[in-house]
């Protein structure tokens, strides 16, 4: 097995405010490993370890994402470890010549991975390419975008525990939906699931539903500027977050959720005497490359 479970619970930090008598907290799993952070981590962990499991003669893995992506990040991070052979479908031609710039790309070039960049146009018919890869590669493992299928919802399931059971609102970022989908499907009953959008797609609540049973969850907008973009109010945000409590945010997901879940409780959204919950889902690698192009703009960095 690749992916182990960690031997040592996963630590929930808490975030002090005078609020309410509103108490938060953050689960670490930006902690869980130091390549495969976060909720990529779970996410991967039976996608990778059932299809080794059934013993494929040429295991290879085959995945897409965007320049910045945590998931590419993760996979190629995967695979070096395991000595399996990565392909990494990017989004952008125009990275052909440019991926030595691009910190993430970096990575997941040492890291063995092939990259192979597609234009945005056939990214987004993204089912063909697909379905042409697994006709090239009959024996790949071809992991969507940002890793979300069923598995990766089973995945999540392992960011929940018997500390976990303890609070009224479970708070997480959302890209394609597979982790809020986890989160809601393996939470207990009464427990409220909150999903931070980062990305302004109308469909993310009906794939949610594909994904998970219940109506247990609501998805609250947290774009600040759009899927990637970065407002300096966000970067100031991150900053006194990790000089205050000495915990690093990113500026795709996290500082974007945490920055929300902030704003609602200063608009008491949350009754009194609540106990919240917010996964630290990860994807600090990103933060270089965020740095570089704010870099470009003059404009201040993360710390
Ligand atoms: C991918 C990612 C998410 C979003 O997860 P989804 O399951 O795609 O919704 C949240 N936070 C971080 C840090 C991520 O890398």
């Amino acid at each position: 097995m690749l992916l182990k479970a960690p031997a040592e619970p996963i630590p929930i930090q808490e975030i002090s405010i005078h609020h309410r008598n509103i108490k938060l907290f953050i689960k670490r799993e930006d902690l869980i490993h130091p390549q495969i952070s976060g909720n990529k981590y779970w996410k991967l962990f039976y996608n990778i370890n059932n299809y080794l499991d059934e013993n494929p003669e040429n295991p290879y893995l085959i995945t897409f994402g965007g320049a910045f992506s945590n998931h590419i990040a993760a996979v190629s991070a995967a695979g070096n470890l395991s000595g399996i052979p990565t392909l990494g479908m990017i989004r952008g031609e125009e990275l052909e010549n440019k991926w030595r710039d691009n910190p993430t790309l970096l990575f997941a070039k040492r890291n063995g991975m092939n990259l192979k960049f597609v234009t945005r146009e056939e990214y987004r018919h993204k089912e063909k390419l697909t379905e042409f890869l697994q006709n090239g590669f009959p024996e790949a493992l071809i992991i969507p975008e940002g890793g979300t299928n069923e598995e990766a919802v089973e995945g999540i399931k392992m960011m929940l525990n018997d500390q976990t059971k303890d609070f009224d609102y479970l708070c997480t970022a959302v890209g394609t939906g597979g982790t809020v989908a986890g989160i809601a499907k393996f939470c207990e009953d009464n427990q409220k699931v909150i999903g931070f959008k980062v990305v302004d797609d109308a469909s993310l609540e009906n794939k949610i539903l594909e994904l998970t049973s219940g109506r247990n969850f609501n998805l609250i907008d947290s774009y600040f500027g759009g899927y990637g973009k970065i407002k300096d109010e966000n970067i100031r945000f991150i900053n006194d977050f990790k000089v205050k409590y000495g915990i690093p945010l990113e500026p795709v997901y996290t500082g974007k959720m945490m920055q929300k879940v902030f704003e609602l409780i200063d608009e008491d959204y949350f009754p009194e005497n609540s106990r919240i919950l917010c996964f630290h889902t990860g994807g600090l690698q990103g933060i270089e490359g965020a740095n570089l192009l704010l870099e470009k703009q003059n404009r201040n960095l993360i710390i």
